[in-house]
């Protein structure tokens, strides 16, 4: 048993009961017998259910949405965007199964195609941070491509993913297609890795984590999808639309209290607007509404957890503070945006993944130097580039290793576009027309023609 509390007030909103391994092998052998009846469902069939899911999640948007205000801590603004995300990411692939298609390759005596088959049951781990676009990312490809899928949510936010379960068997779902399995981390998501009928893992969390499931798949040559951690960097030439680019910078990186691994929490300047940036960011620092999640206006609500604010402020702690933005004060899990100069690229909160609403800022000199300090990280998940100089923002654009960067502009993730990480950010994408394919194994057929 578990409790589930509101990081807003710190109060216990539900108690959850994990699942034992015992179960997790019952729940995961259910998966893989309905597996034979759902990868034979028609494909029209198999795409109006899912559209039906999507209309089941639109019609419960706004009591998703408050359910994670509540387990999250979620502004309203972000918790309805997200159970949108959902809704339109199951739309999305709802039109994948008819469209799966495979080739036909000219050879001789006879004729040769391809079909992309389900894998069987895959497991999707889900962190805290989002919990329900994620899970989407992973169960609506999954099934569009005829795959049944075990789910495991974060301890600390099970409950929306716990209620689109629901959903999906209220929307006609066959049973055991989509399952939602409580737990913790090493039993659940252990078992996941290590059950020979999980076929495919997709995990989105820490690298740490991560690291280990992908040793882990390896001993059964279990596909893998890994999103990852990063530190993305948010690169300012002194060409560029200073204002917009200073007005920008907040939300880019204290957007879901900066625990995002998209968050560009690297602010990279370049020396001659230095000083010029620093003096519009303030104000758009001071301004940013952090208030109770569930307020209209909130742009940023509290920490997660009091252990994970804990640890975000350690990373302050004997820091070189420029600024700070507001908090509320009482009780939950608040931690005001932090503005720290990095004295240098050594320095640890300029190198490790924070995960909360903190933001490095450092100078650079010129084009070469802003894409080397830029690269100076394991990580290789996102970035943003602001120039008015066209040819330099394609040339940094390619030069950045990183999987989703953004010009004059920090794109949050668009379904239809591909999303994941370079280096340690991960391995594989989600989203966008190709990610059927993770879910798939190409097989080639050849048919003889010879009499
Ligand atoms: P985490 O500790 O790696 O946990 C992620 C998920 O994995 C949770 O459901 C967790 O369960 C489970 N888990 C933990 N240990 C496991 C194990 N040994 N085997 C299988 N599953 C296990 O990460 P987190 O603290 O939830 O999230 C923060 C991190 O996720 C950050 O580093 C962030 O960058 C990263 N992240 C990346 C992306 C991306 O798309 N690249 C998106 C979001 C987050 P429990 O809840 O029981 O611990
Ligand atoms: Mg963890």
């Amino acid at each position: 048993m578990s409790e589930v509390r509101n990081p807003a007030t710190g109060e216990v909103v539900a108690e959850v009961v994990g699942a034992s391994v015992a179960e997790t092998d019952a729940a995961i052998g259910r998966a893989a017998r309905a597996y034979e009846s759902w990868r034979n469902v028609p494909p029209g069939e198999r795409g109006r259910l899912l559209r039906r899911f999507a209309a089941e999640v639109d019609a419960h948007l706004e009591e998703l949405a408050r359910l994670e205000v509540r387990n999250a801590g979620h502004t309203i603004g972000n918790a309805r965007w997200e159970a949108g995300n959902v809704r339109d990411v199951l739309d999305y692939y709802a039109g994948a199964p008819e469209r799966l298609t495979g080739r036909q390759i000219p050879v001789a005596g006879g004729l040769d195609v391809t079909f992309h088959e389900p894998l069987g049951v895959v497991g999707v781990i889900v962190p805290w941070n989002f919990p329900m676009p994620i899970a989407g990312w992973g169960f609506a490809p999954a099934l569009a491509a005829g795959n049944t899928v075990v789910l495991k949510p974060a301890e600390l936010t099970p409950l929306t993913a716990l209620r689109l379960a629901e959903l999906a068997r209220e929307a006609g779902l066959p049973e055991d297609v989509f399952t939602v399995l409580p737990g913790s981390g090493s039993v659940v998501g252990e078992r996941f890795v290590t059950h020979p009928a999980v076929r495919k893992v997709c995990f989105t969390g820490s690298t740490e984590v991560g690291t280990r499931i992908m040793a882990g798949c390896a001993e059964q040559v279990k596909r893998v999808t890994l999103e990852l951690g990063g530190k993305s960097a948010n690169l300012v030439f002194a060409d560029a639309d200073l204002e917009r680019a200073a007005a920008s910078a907040p939300a880019a990186v204290f957007d879901n209290a900066g625990q995002d691994c998209c968050a560009r929490s690297r602010i990279l300047v370049q020396r001659p607007v230095y000083d010029r940036f620093l003096e519009l960011l303030e104000p758009a620092v001071r301004a940013f509404r952090v208030a109770d999640p569930a307020t209209e206006t909130a742009e940023m609500g509290p920490l997660i957890s009091a252990g994970h604010r804990d640890r975000v402020a350690g990373y302050v702690d004997g820091a070189t503070v420029a600024f700070t933005g507001s908090r509320p004060d009482g009780p939950g899990f608040w931690h005001a945006p932090t503005v720290l100069l990095a004295d240098s690229p050594a320095d640890r909160h300029w190198r490790e993944e924070i995960f909360g609403p903190v933001v490095s800022v450092l100078p650079f000199d010129d084009e070469a130097d802003a894409i080397r300090l830029a690269n100076d990280t394991e990580y290789g998940l996102s970035g943003s580039i602001w120039t008015r100089d066209v040819g330099r923002a394609v040339r940094v654009a390619r030069a950045v290793e990183a999987g989703n960067l953004s010009v004059n502009s920090h794109s949050s993730v668009r379904y239809w576009t591909p999303f994941g990480g370079m280096k340690r950010s991960g391995l594989g994408r989600e989203l966008g027309p190709d990610a059927l394919h993770a879910f798939t194994d190409v097989k080639n057929v050849f048919i003889s023609t010879e009499e």
